[in-house]
């Protein structure tokens, strides 16, 4: 019997304001955030810029002090279990800060040094030869590329064999190659059995790795599911028509619509906008005869965060 939590992670009722500053005034960067990461997920957390994605890693991290709620880590509390919470994440930062006297295979020790970890538990060699650094363990960090950086900071997330790494935007400004070399890594990882999240605003990204994709937006989590669920949902759209005159039952030339008559006057019609064009539905609409004084169609706030990451990752060349 394995005494593993079923959670990596379970965040309850999370609640961030930083404080006001000079002319800056106070800020809730997150309002009762709630996140249920399972053990052995490889799971997104996406959404645009300013979300809330980096003040709660920073929580998880230790970096940043939540306001009010509850975060356990493999089942620690971040609070009254701070040092075992820490433990069991690796956390992979944005930025690329590297001691630049200081050479790989150095960085890696003090970092195993950090965890108290013996000698002849430690990895460090072997763990940079995962991430491609092999060749480079001795030389000054100074002289590495940003690519190289970028794994380095993997490969110290991971000095510790934490049971949860945490990638934050770490494609952000890096190229095709790269990114693609660090998913291979991370996807054996994961499949070795460490839960990986990951935050990023591209959606292609996380539909491509991830088997679990949460939204959050305004500091708040707005869609949280398995990934497939989650781009069926995004495929749903709904318009309603409003009838000038009354309609007793909805005519057979509609049959082939999901059409329900919400009342005499009003008609709402559920559709995939991947299969069927809200054009398709008015003229089957007029095709039957009738006449309509309104239409609308509904979206969701999915559904607006979606086409706003889709053209932030146009911009930007994302993935
Ligand atoms: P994301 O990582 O999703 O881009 P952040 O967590 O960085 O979002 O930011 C969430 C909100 O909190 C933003 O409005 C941001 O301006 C604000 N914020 C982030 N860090 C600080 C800070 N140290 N002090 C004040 N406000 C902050």
């Amino acid at each position: 019997m394995d005494n593993l939590p079923k959670n990596a992670i379970e965040i309850k009722n999370l609640c961030k304001t930083y404080k006001p500053q000079g002319k800056t005034p106070a800020k809730e960067a997150l309002k009762d955030f709630n996140l249920v990461i399972p053990r052995g997920s490889f799971f997104a957390l996406l959404g645009p810029n300013g979300a809330g994605k980096s003040t709660m890693i920073n929580i998880l991290a230790g970096l940043a002090i939540k306001t009010s709620g509850t975060a356990h880590i493999w089942g620690h509390d971040i609070t009254d279990d701070t040092r075992a919470a820490k433990r069991a994440i690796g956390v992979v930062p944005q930025e690329l800060n590297i001691d630049p006297f200081f050479t790989p295979y150095e960085m890696l020790e003090v970092q195993a040094g950090l965890y108290g970890l013996k000698k002849s538990d430690r990895r460090s060699l072997e763990i940079l030869a995962a991430m491609g650094l092999a060749d480079k363990a001795n030389s000054y960090a100074r002289t590495l590329s940003g690519g190289m950086r970028r794994r380095l900071l993997v490969a110290k997330a991971l000095v510790h064999s934490p049971q949860v790494l945490i990638l934050d935007e770490p494609t952000a400004g890096v190229d095709v190659d790269l990114r693609r070399q660090l998913w291979t890594y991370v996807r054996k990882l994961n499949a070795e059995g460490v839960t990986v999240l990951l935050t990023t605003h591209y959606l292609e990204e996380a539909q491509e790795l991830c088997d679990h994709i949460a939204i959050i937006n305004h500091g708040r989590v707005i869609a949280c599911d398995t990934t497939k669920n989650l781009m069926g949902q995004l495929d749903s759209k709904r318009m309603t028509i409003m009838l000038v005159e009354d309609l007793a039952e909805i005519p057979a030339s509609l049959s082939g619509f999901d059409a329900v008559l919400i009342n005499p006057r009003e008609l709402e019609f559920n559709y995939k906008p991947s299969r069927t064009q809200a054009s398709e539905i008015i003229s089957a609409v007029q095709n039957a005869g009738l006449k309509f004084s309104e239409l609308a169609t509904l979206e969701p706030e999915l559904e607006e965060i979606f086409l706003q990451l889709t053209n932030d990752s146009d911009q930007s060349g994302g993935p």
